[in-house]
């Protein structure tokens, strides 16, 4: 199979933006990911200093792997919260991405199985392994690392999920990396950033809001806390002011599409919130990560609202 008729197959399930990267080893990236940690800016994310060798070399997740399978979904809204309730980052507002994606990304490998008349070896990964996922999606074509440490597309910007697939195919040919950084002089996301966690193209989990309200088992630092604004439920700070967002379109993801109620629930319905009421309602969202007890405790004083 070729590289267009794969693209065009991922395209056909609703993938934004498909590419094709052969395997390599990530032994600089690996680097740079052990400086991170030395500097502890990986905060309480003990996962993430795990399993370095697997992320670094994809051969060891999957056996005979040839190439990575990178996919963007976007999941951009201009839809807002009603004003002045507790704000939670647009990623959330719907199904949770990790079910949606993954369900797609089997699908296309079934389909990539079927095409080529192969029992293709291979497996999903949706941010939730140990994978380089933005260094995979640059080398797949798919965008540049900006400063706020995210993906940007040209087409899309960065509000996309990456959803990877390692396996043993190898199309005819591969997609050509970005090599460019159109970041250029901005900085406008390192100013942007509410608490300072943004420099040299790294971020400090510890000072990062979405860190602190989404992984954070822990109390919140006050100081942290005085910097959150109306957010409870991560942060879109550094992507809001990007300018290649500017021209983000809404998303094609049914699954995405708000929860009505979410969008209007004041921090009194959220501090009234029983536990069966939330499960039964966000047990599909991401908002069920942290749980109704961390979600509580984001929202209590001093959040500024
Ligand atoms: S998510 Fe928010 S707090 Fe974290 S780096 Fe971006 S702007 Fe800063
Ligand atoms: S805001 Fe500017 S510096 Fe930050 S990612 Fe976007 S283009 Fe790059």
């Amino acid at each position: 199979m070729n590289l267009i008729n794969c693209l065009e197959e991922a395209r056909l399930l609703g993938f934004d933006a498909c590419g094709v990267a052969p395997v390599d080893t990530l032994t600089r990236e690996k680097e740079v990911l052990l400086r991170w940690i030395e500097k502890g800016f990986h905060a309480g994310m003990g996962y993430m200093a795990k399993n370095i060798e697997k992320r670094e070399n994809p051969a060891l997740l999957v056996e005979g792997a040839r190439s990575v399978i990178v996919t963007l979904t976007n999941y951009y809204t201009s839809r807002r919260q009603e004003k002045d309730v507790p704000v939670i980052a647009r990623y959330a507002y719907g199904k949770d991405y990790h079910i949606v994606l993954k369900e797609r990304l089997f699908r296309l490998l079934s389909v990539l199985k079927e095409k080529t008349g192969r029992d293709i070896r291979g497996r999903v990964f949706v941010d939730s392994a140990p994978v380089f996922e933005h260094e995979w999606a640059r080398r797949a074509g798919l965008g540049w690392i900006g400063r706020n440490t995210l993906l940007v597309n040209p087409r899309l910007g960065s509000y996309c999920f990456i959803g990877v697939i390692i396996s043993d195919f190898e199309p005819s040919g591969y997609s050509l990396p970005e090599e460019r950084d159109f970041c250029g002089t901005c900085n406008r996301c390192v100013e942007a950033c509410p608490t300072g966690a943004l420099s040299s193209r790294e971020v400090n989990a510890n000072l990062c809001i979405s860190y602190n309200t989404i992984e954070r088992k822990d109390e919140i630092p006050l100081e942290i806390k005085e910097k959150m604004g109306q957010r409870f439920f991560g942060c879109d700070a550094c992507q809001e002011v990007c300018p290649w967002n500017g021209k983000a379109v809404m998303h094609r993801v049914k699954e995405f599409l708000p929860d009505e109620w979410l969008m209007h629930m004041s921090r009194e319905d959220w501090l009234e919130l029983d536990e069966e009421t939330f499960k039964s309602r966000f047990k599909d969202s991401p908002l069920s990560r942290p749980g109704l007890e961390q979600i509580k405790r984001n929202l209590s004083q001093p959040l500024l609202l």
